[in-house]
């Protein structure tokens, strides 16, 4: 199981934090080649693999396989 984030999609929009239930998220200070923030799985251990991020993202950036 895994969460991932394609760093050149993510516009740093936080949805996917704020849609996730377990808070597997934070906007980190990488910035993209869009020049965003980007969103990283940073507790994906406690991912519980809902896909409600996968859903809520508006630029398609996350997986969850
Ligand atoms: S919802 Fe998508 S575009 Fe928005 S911060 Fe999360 S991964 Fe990035
Ligand atoms: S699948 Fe659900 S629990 Fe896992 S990161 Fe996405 S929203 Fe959070």
């Amino acid at each position: 199981m895994a969460v991932y984030i394609d760093k050149n999609l993510c516009k740093g929009c936080g949805l996917c934090i704020h849609f996730c239930p377990k808070n597997v998220f934070d906007i980190t200070d990488e910035i993209n080649k869009k020049g965003f923030n980007v969103a990283a799985p940073t507790r994906q251990k406690d991912c519980i693999q809902c896909k409600l991020c996968e859903r809520s993202c508006p630029d398609l950036a996350i997986v969850v396989e």
